[in-house]
């Protein structure tokens, strides 16, 4: 069964016309999908009975199954999607005032090894393909009433998105197209570890995506500690290339450090970050650790916090403090599948 998902515009073509369809069909049957929020292909009725037919017996919309949807008071839904070869993954829809985001996955399970971070504790089973990272998208934005559409992306869910472009740009491109989901790259943003090539790569497409990277530590000796992969790419070569990357699309930089209680979040730590980062237009995101079952670090505690954020902002650099969404429903981190997981 073709996963409909998975095919551009000129792929879906060449099958409507290999099919014997007119190629206004495609423009149709893109419209049922991305904007018209159809289901099954019998509710597309302005195609021909026969083609419906056909779509029915050789291709699918969905190619996962939703197995869990979790709802919390603040309105955050989650979902845990299973593919047919049994692997799961999350994604979240996070509305906040005026926002409605889309957190997705990337991979199933993740192999940068983050030691605080449940996505990535068994490892990496497989890349999403492009149809499975689009259909995240859509289940989503079909939780919104009629005529509400998702308005920002964040690339935040399981796995590590630079390691899987070739299946993330092109749910992208679908996701900011006009007959897509006609989302601004500016309110796209990709979180990555920070993989230098790949970064590289993304200058090189010039589209201007938001990007940001996970930071977590002010020296490479404590980065390596917490982000494994550290070890054989080192602060120097990433904050280069994301140099590279603001300069080519003048996008603001934003770098994101998970706090965590006596570990990276002592004053040194705030002002080896404050040197490090200091003359750059970038933001810094600290994120409070959000406890994982069988991990043993701790949330930092508020005067930690409180320090930390007071020392960046009197060396001048512009910091947030990330509010958590959706803990009571395991909205963070690939933490819904591991509790299951472990339900099972
Ligand atoms: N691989 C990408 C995207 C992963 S998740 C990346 O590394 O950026 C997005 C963010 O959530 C990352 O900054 C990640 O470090 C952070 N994160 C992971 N586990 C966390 C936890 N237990 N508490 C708080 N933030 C966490």
């Amino acid at each position: 069964m073709l996963h409909l998902l998975s095919l551009t515009t000129e792929e879906l073509s060449t099958w409507l016309v290999s099919q014997g369809e007119a190629p206004f069909r495609v423009q149709q049957l893109e419209s049922w999908l991305y904007q018209r929020r159809a289901e099954s292909f019998d509710c597309m009725t302005d195609l021909p009975t026969s083609l419906r037919a056909r779509l029915r017996d050789t291709c699918r919309i969905w190619s996962g199954s939703v197995v869990e949807h979790r709802t919390a008071a603040d309105g955050t839904h989650k979902l845990l999607i299973e593919w047919p070869d049994g692997h799961r993954i999350e994604c979240v829809l996070i509305p906040d005032g005026p926002r409605r985001t889309a957190c997705i996955s990337t991979q199933v399970g993740c192999a940068m090894g983050c030691v605080f971070c449940a996505s990535g504790l068994d490892g990496v089973a497989r890349n999403l393909t492009s149809g499975e990272i689009l259909e995240q998208l859509l289940r989503l934005d079909r939780l919104l009433p009629a005529g509400v559409r998702l308005s920002n992306i964040v690339v935040m869910g399981m796995g590590e998105p630079l390691a899987n472009l070739d299946a993330l740009l092109p749910a992208l491109e679908r996701a900011r197209s006009k007959r897509g989901l006609g989302i601004s790259p500016r309110k796209i943003t990709i979180s990555t570890v920070g993989l230098p090539r790949a970064i590289d790569r993304l200058t090189e497409l010039g589209i201007g995506y938001h990007l940001a990277v996970s930071l977590h530590a002010p020296t490479d000796e404590l980065r390596t500690r917490l982000v494994p992969v550290n070890r054989a790419i080192g602060l120097d070569a990433i904050l280069a290339a994301a140099e590279r990357y603001f300069n080519a699309t003048h996008r603001r930089l934003t770098f994101e450090y998970v706090l965590l209680g006596g570990v990276n979040d002592q004053p040194e730590h705030a002002r080896q970050l404050a040197r490090l980062l200091s003359g750059k237009a970038a933001l810094l995101n600290v994120i409070p650790y959000n406890p994982v079952p069988g991990l043993e670090y701790q949330t930092p505690t508020p005067r930690a916090l409180r320090t930390f954020v007071e020392l960046l902002r009197q060396a001048g650099v512009n910091v947030q403090v990330r509010v958590r969404k959706g803990d009571q429903i395991d909205a963070a981190c690939g933490q819904l599948r591991r509790r299951l997981a472990a339900h099972a």
